[in-house]
């Protein structure tokens, strides 16, 4: 069914020395299927080398500045990092697995249709770098699940640094997905390219993210958490 959309996104993996048996499983089951989800938005430039790491010390030291972490893996520049499932506190399930796997290969996809610099991608705001990861690997966040951000400190959650994504997890992913939604609901594959276009020829985030929709990414969470408020008080 995929074979199509699989070679569409270009997507070739090598591992590196360290292997584990479930994550072995989960690629050869479902790898097909997340190219094909990952092949929506754009297509790999160059193959994604993958390594396991047996703890989260050696997860850790493999995170210089330059790097998007999250709590059970990372991507940095073309590399993606992956906590083997015996080290996770709760064994993970094979859909676990690859939803990581694939939400690391959306930075991965990210990095190499925006940049040359994996030390760009530290400067993407929270929300948005986490945002595309979720909404590339996941599909859209559902809309009847949206009211439920309304109790969240929304702009907190949105520019949260390494430590609060440690401490709040769930919510900063959640809140992320949404507002990037919204963003791309508002500026669509259109916006998305002109973005990228704006990055590789060296803009800012900040500066590439106004011209494309016409506002800066402050005022945009802004505007987004008065339209969750509302539609909190609306209940
Ligand atoms: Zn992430």
């Amino acid at each position: 069914m995929s074979d199509r959309a699989f070679a569409a996104s270009r997507l070739q993996l090598v591992f590196s020395a360290g292997r584990d048996h479930d994550l072995d499983r989960v690629v050869a089951r479902d790898l097909p299927a997340l190219a094909k989800q990952l092949s929506h938005w754009g297509h790999f430039a160059r193959p994604v080398t993958v390594h396991v790491a047996v703890d989260l010390a050696q997860l850790r030291a493999a995170s210089p500045l330059a790097s998007v972490m999250d709590l059970r893996g990372l991507a940095i520049g073309d590399q993606v990092w992956l906590l083997q499932p015996h080290a996770w506190p709760d064994r993970p399930t094979d859909g676990q697995l690859g939803l990581l796997l694939a939400h690391e290969l959306a930075h991965v996809l990210w990095f190499q249709r925006s940049t040359q610099s994996p030390r760009a991608m530290a400067y993407l705001p929270t929300w948005f770098r986490e945002g595309f990861a979720v909404v590339a690997s996941e599909g859209r966040p559902a809309a009847a699940q949206r009211r439920q951000l309304a109790h969240l400190d929304i702009a907190a959650l949105a520019y949260a640094d390494d430590r609060q994504m440690a401490e709040l997890g769930t919510e900063v992913y959640q809140v992320a997905a949404y507002a990037f939604a919204s963003w791309h609901a508002q500026c669509g594959r259109r916006g998305l390219g002109e973005l990228w276009r704006q990055l590789r020829a060296g803009a800012t985030f900040s500066r590439a993210f106004l011209n494309t929709c016409g506002v800066d990414d402050r005022a945009f969470v802004t505007t987004f958490a008065a339209e969750i408020l509302n539609e909190g008080r609306q209940r």
